[in-house]
Parts: C-alpha cells; sequence; structure tokens
C-alpha cells in the first residue's frame, strides 16, 4: 500500500496480460480553489479533487512582524538596526509569499496526481478568458473545432465583459439582487452593434429585461472602470505553471464552461475540471467520491502565551499527537484543530470547522491516522460540497 486516502496500491509484480491506459490531467487553476480531474480517451474519470488554497499568508507574515518588532523593542534594542539585509528580499523577479504558496499549491496536487496515476498530458486552464484572442479572434478558429455550434470569439468577450465589470450588474450595482448576469450591446445587434469589447456591458437579467421593455434607462451609457486586479494575479500564476509544468496544453475558462453546458452538468470546480480533462466531451464518472484538500500552514510564528510571554506553546508532539493530525474516534475522521495540555483535544472537519462532541473527546481515546503535512485531505461523497463553489 503506497497511500490511504486516496486508497492506493502498488503491484511488485506486472499481471501478464496488463496495459496502462493513456490518461489526461485537468487541472482548472484558480487564487482560491483548485479543482484537478483525470479522465482516459474514453472520457471516464477515475479522479477527481478540489483544493483549497491558502489565502492566510499575508496576514500571518503581519502578525509575526508584529511580534518579532514588540520582541525587539523588549529584549534585543541594543542591536544596531540592520535593513534590507535579506538576500531574499532584494533578489529582483521575486514573487510575494503569497503568490509563491499558491503557484506551489498548483505544482504539488500536479505531482501528487502524477504520483499515483500514469498521466500522459496535462490541461490547464490557466485564466477565464483569452486575451490574446480577444484582439486576434482567428486563434480561435484553429483551436476547439471539435465542438461545432459555439461561438468561441464571442464566448472569449463575454468571459472577458464579466471579468472587467466585476460581475456586477452596471446598471443597479447588484442593487436589484438578481444573481442571473446577462452582456447586453450598448448599440443593438440589429442597429449593426459590434461584438466587441467596447459594445458590451453586463447587466443583471432583470436590468436588462427592463431595458429592452423601455422600462429601464441606462444612466451612463458606456462608462465604466475596469477592474483586473485578479487577472493580473491569475497571468503571474498562469505563466509560471506553463513555464513550470512541462508540455501542458491551455485553456480557458470560457471554452469549459460552453463545454460543461453542452454536458449539462452544474458549475462545480469538479465538474469544470472533469470537462477540462476531457477536452470538452461528457464526462462519465466512474468515481463516487472527491478527495477534499485544505493547504494549510507548516507552524504557528507565535512562540509563547501569558503576560509577559512565560508560557512556551509547544510545537511539538503531544501524547505523540500533532495540530492537524488526521485521527480516528469513535469510527469517524477528524483533524485535530487544538491540543489542551490535560489530555483534552479539540477536533475539526476538513473545512476548519470546529465538531462538538460530548464528551469532549481525550487522547486515550483516539487513533492517530496520518501525520500533518502540507495540506489535510479527506474523501467525501461527490455532489456534497463542503465548500460552496464560487
Ligand atoms: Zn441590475
Ligand atoms: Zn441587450
Amino acid at each position: 500500500m503506497i497511500r490511504r486516502t486516496p486508497f492506493t496500491l502498488k503491484l511488485f509484480t506486472m499481471p501478464e496480460k496488463s496495459y496502462t491506459q493513456p490518461l489526461t490531467l485537468g487541472v482548472d487553476t484558480g487564487s482560491t480553489m483548485i479543482g484537478s480531474a483525470v479522465a482516459n480517451e474514453q472520457g471516464h474519470i477515475s479522479y477527481l479533487s478540489e483544493v483549497k488554497i491558502r489565502n492566510d499568508i499575508a496576514t500571518t507574515m503581519k502578525a509575526r512582524a508584529k511580534a518579532r518588532r514588540n520582541r525587539r523593542n523588549r529584549k534585543t534594542r541594543y542591536r544596531k538596526a540592520r535593513w534590507l539585509n535579506r538576500r531574499n528580499s532584494i533578489k529582483t523577479g521575486r514573487f510575494s509569499p503569497t503568490m509563491r504558496s499558491k503557484i506551489e499549491a498548483h505544482l504539488r496536487e500536479i505531482r501528487f496526481v502524477q504520483a499515483l496515476l500514469p498521466i500522459s498530458a496535462i490541461v490547464l486552464e490557466t485564466g477565464t478568458f483569452d486575451l490574446h484572442a480577444l484582439k486576434n479572434p482567428e486563434v480561435l478558429q484553429k483551436k476547439w473545432l471539435y465542438q461545432r455550434g459555439i461561438n468561441y470569439g464571442f464566448a472569449n468577450t463575454k468571459a472577458y465583459v464579466l471579468t472587467r465589470d466585476g460581475y456586477q450588474c452596471q446598471h443597479c450595482q447588484g442593487e436589484s439582487k438578481d444573481q442571473h448576469l446577462e452582456v447586453h450591446h450598448i448599440v443593438f445587434r440589429s442597429q449593426n452593434g459590434s461584438d466587441e469589447e467596447r459594445n458590451l456591458l453586463t447587466l443583471c437579467k432583470t436590468c436588462h429585461d427592463g431595458l429592452h421593455a423601455g422600462t429601464v434607462i441606462l444612466k451612463k451609457p458606456g462608462k465604466r472602470k475596469g477592474n483586473l486586479a485578479h487577472a493580473t494575479q491569475m497571468n503571474s500564476i498562469r505563466v509560471q505553471l506553463l513555464q513550470q509544468v512541462e508540455g501542458a496544453e491551455e485553456t480557458f475558462g470560457f471554452v469549459t464552461k460552453e463545454h460543461r453546458f453542452l454536458a449539462g452538468l452544474p458549475k462545480t470546480h469538479t465538474n469544470d475540471a472533469a470537462m477540462i480533462a476531457t477536452r470538452g466531451n461528457q464526462p462519465l464518472f466512474q468515481v463516487k467520491t472527491v478527495l477534499a484538500k485544505k493547504c494549510v500552514s507548516d507552524g504557528d510564528y507565535q512562540q509563547t502565551k501569558g503576560v509577559r510571554s512565560e508560557r512556551r506553546i509547544p510545537t511539538g508532539k503531544i501524547k505523540g499527537f500533532r495540530k492537524f493530525d488526521k485521527v480516528r474516534h469513535r469510527k469517524q475522521e477528524y483533524f485535530i484543530k487544538g491540543r489542551m495540555s490535560t489530555g483534552y483535544v479539540i477536533l475539526m472537519g476538513i473545512d476548519g470547522e470546529k465538531v462538538d462532541l460530548k464528551p469532549i473527546p481525550k487522547f486515550e481515546k483516539m487513533k492517530r491516522v496520518s501525520a500533518r503535512s502540507s495540506w489535510i485531505m479527506q474523501q467525501r461523497i461527490m455532489g456534497r460540497s463542503s465548500y460552496s463553489p464560487i
């Protein structure tokens, strides 16, 4: 046995009539969540996962800086001040720790799947829209021709417009609470309005219907401020991944979305990943579970407790257990959230929410299933989501 979750065996001798099939790994990249799936040439899905990326790095680093400044004031005031003396922070072209963690999370997931299955191709969805194709729509003609009936060029522009407008109705600014967003032609199509980005505007269905019925008049037609900060962050992830994952194919969210729509699947990270892995063909799910993972920190910066920092916080094991260890307690699996020297334990699910158990669990009553690592993971039944999709 190589792994317990997902249960993986390694054969030491190959059976005589055996073969390995070429498998494609599809990855829906993101800045908060990664979806990944593995499909064979017939579209059978054999692996599904959802990875929640860390988004706490900037906050925890600020907390560390605060603790260090405080410590310097108390204990090392006599030392000469040193500034910008760290090799890493004066390096050019350096990524922020947040970005490094996000890129590393993607690469770790890809390596994880490659260690389990014979992956022969990798398809990455690196962004919602293709900025290059926005100016040169003819590049889309050559790609994705296998799905007829889809206007990929317009789908790309629509995805761009939605991102530019921050997924918000540009008339009521979300006041109507209508979640259904549409893309409106400022100069109507019937009056030869173009399909270009300049002529398009995001409206909710309520405002859009009202506008065409004549009951709503646009306040400031055509004037909008762009919001592409998130897209910029995603673009650095994109460049890094394409550089570091050898031979990866690239696809975009607007393509996945159209194909997922044709396949009749609701929007989830795993469904998107499945569509990416099958390159737009109908996925046939052979797995009933999704591997849910959550990236966790290696440790805490806070070292002591108490008014005068007199109590050291133990970072090693307490009675053989560490924070984030996976444990079995009364036939259920949990993760350790907090440990008390009195022998009591606070347990949590993969979402990080505390689980209230009566009586309060003790170390003696539980078994350690697996040690902590850079992520915690648990299998869950497909369709049941512990994270709500964006
Ligand atoms: Zn509206
Ligand atoms: Zn319209």
